[in-house]
């Protein structure tokens, strides 16, 4: 790519707000999650320096040196499969989870704060089309998960998230974060909690999702360019403050 990362953002935002008109809704609404997996802290630095604040990552043992790497104002969200063993780390580390898909895991997350009298923000990660390979919580699991999280201390489950299937054309997304709404609203009825945040949307069907009520999108490539292989933590430069 020749053109900056600052263009790029720049496209983003202005994509976000056409979306955002096309749909009538306000382009804060969206709140976009920069997600700097198997990227360094020079380009979280970069993108930092371009304004953004709120960054997403997916593998803890990835995230843990390249947080500590980077500069202190910016805001975590875990947005990946996370494993019941790094949820102690992802509890200090970050400032939400959107990709909880387990009540176990939830207890976890709930014990874990409790010890630092912390409250963890999560989204529930939905497995909308039933895919068999994809994470995430069959549809008919979550109401009893949200009866049983509205007794757990230390977190609080603001919305759900979801991935559809891989497909070339974004309108194949849409029918999968259609529903996804439409089963946020269906909880929301039943169980009285809120489910504010609708976490769906990446590069290659972000507009789709916010037309169909996205208020987190996650975007990687569209902002960073094509991954190559997993950025191990022995790679992450150090920035030198000067
Ligand atoms: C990598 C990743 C993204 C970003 O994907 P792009 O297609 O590069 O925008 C979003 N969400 C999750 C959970 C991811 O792991």
């Amino acid at each position: 790519m020749n053109d900056t990362l600052q263009d790029r953002f720049d496209d983003v935002r202005r994509r976000i707000g056409e979306a955002c008109a096309r749909a009538g809704r306000k382009p804060e609404t969206v709140r976009l999650v920069a997600v700097s997996k198997t990227f360094g802290p020079d380009a979280v630095k970069e993108a930092a320096e371009c304004g953004q604040v709120l960054f997403g990552e997916s593998k803890v043992q990835e995230a843990k040196p390249k947080i500590s790497m980077c500069p202190g104002h910016l805001e975590w969200h875990m947005v990946g499969h996370l494993q019941r063993n790094k949820v102690r780390d992802v509890t200090r580390l970050f400032r939400m989870i959107h990709s909880v898909d387990s009540l176990r895991l939830l207890e976890t997350i709930s014990a874990s704060c409790q010890e630092t009298g912390s409250s963890m923000p999560v989204c529930l990660e939905v497995n909308v089309s039933g895919e068999r390979s994809k994470f995430g919580m069959l549809p008919e699991d979550v109401p009893a998960t949200l009866e049983k999280a509205a007794t757990l201390m230390g977190v609080d489950i603001v919305g759900v998230m979801t991935i559809p299937p891989f497909a070339e054309d974004p309108a194949e997304s849409r029918p999968f974060f259609k529903r996804l709404r439409e089963l946020r609203d269906e909880w929301h009825n039943a169980s009285g909690i809120e489910l504010r945040e609708l976490s769906m949307g990446m590069s290659n069907d972000f507009e789709v999702a916010i037309e169909e009520g996205a208020t987190l999108i996650r975007l990687g490539t569209v902002l960073f360019g094509e991954r190559k292989a997993a950025l191990k933590p022995v790679d992450a430069e150090p920035i030198i403050e000067s």
